[in-house]
């Protein structure tokens, strides 16, 4: 197997890996047209999520020691405090990810927009004591402030661009931030393949989930060939049935598989980026590669890379 061009990661790591959830749960359908707020069933999908979904992907992850980001919506923080509690309290990370999931294709000011970090911000805070640092953005847009407001809120990084599939810095008008960018792609987001209701609008997608798990692996395979950040997005109300669960827990098995692995939090790779940006060798937050999360992360002045 040809090495990476360049390695960017700690001594011994080849790759990093973020397994991540947007935690949508009744928001999902909310958030698509209010009047689905008159339909128990539709709702009862996102119900599914506090239900099922969340403790079967729970057990998932604590069987195979794997850390993972969780995006919580506030509506949703404040129906399942102590789901968002239990994240915490696992070691799993919790991120911002609007109030009541607002597309932000429909956000009418900045103003507006900047309300709503707040409102989400305060519930995640109330919650669970602290302030998230990473934010996913619904139906994965952006408005035109939405890197300035990332930045003005103190925010550490954002994990929805698709240009890239190592980090980098945002910039705003020619300017580098502080905020890291950790990139994704549709193909490896559950919904795009599996996401299925009758509307409105209509989301008819029943993928044979070994096609899935087939076409994850070749991404996982390239990303590991070339030393790359492969983040997956994932929804519990999606992901957590059981044929498309066991698709997840094959996948992480087959990625442990491979030596010189680090799974981590988003949050401790964009750590760990600022660090490797600053001293040339960051060291990786979770300890050595392939473990299950530990606290505290490197820190420091920040360079260009
Ligand atoms: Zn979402």
């Amino acid at each position: 197997m040809r090495k990476p061009a360049q390695t960017v990661w700690p001594k011994g790591i080849r790759a990093a890996v973020a397994i991540t959830f947007d935690v949508d749960a009744e928001t999902m359908w909310l958030a698509r047209n209010p009047e689905n707020a008159n339909r128990p069933v539709l709702l009862s999908m996102g119900r599914y999520e506090s239900q099922i979904a969340i403790p079967r992907i729970l057990d998932i992850l604590a069987r195979n020691r794997v850390p993972g980001s969780f995006f919580v919506p506030g509506w949703v923080a404040e129906r399942y405090p102590q789901i968002v509690r239990d994240l915490h309290h696992r070691g799993h990370e919790v991120g911002h990810h609007g109030y009541l999931h607002e597309w932000p294709i429909r956000i009418q000011s900045r103003e507006e927009e900047v309300e709503i970090f707040k409102k989400g911000t305060a519930v995640l805070q109330e919650v669970l004591g602290r302030r998230p640092v990473g934010y996913r953005a619904p139906i994965w847009e952006f408005t035109p402030h939405t890197v300035e407001i990332l930045v003005e809120q103190g925010f550490t990084y954002s994990s929805n661009m698709m240009d890239e599939e190592l980090p980098y810095r945002h910039r705003i008008g020619g300017r580098e931030t502080d905020l890291v960018e950790l990139p994704v792609h549709w193909l490896l987001d559950d919904a795009a393949h599996f996401n299925y209701s009758f509307g409105p609008p209509p989301s008819c997608r029943m993928t044979d989930p070994d096609l899935v798990l087939s076409t994850w692996k070749r991404e996982f395979n390239g990303y590991y060939q070339e030393g790359k950040c492969f983040v997956l997005t994932m929804h519990p109300q999606v992901i957590g049935r059981p044929s498309r669960a066991q698709i997840l827990e094959e996948l992480i098995r087959y990625i442990r598989k491979q030596p010189g692995v680090w799974f981590a939090r988003l949050d401790q790779i964009a750590d760990y980026w600022r660090a490797r940006e600053e001293t040339g060798c960051g060291i990786p937050a979770g300890g050595r590669a392939g473990t299950a999360p530990t606290q505290g992360t490197p820190t420091g002045r920040r360079k260009r890379r």
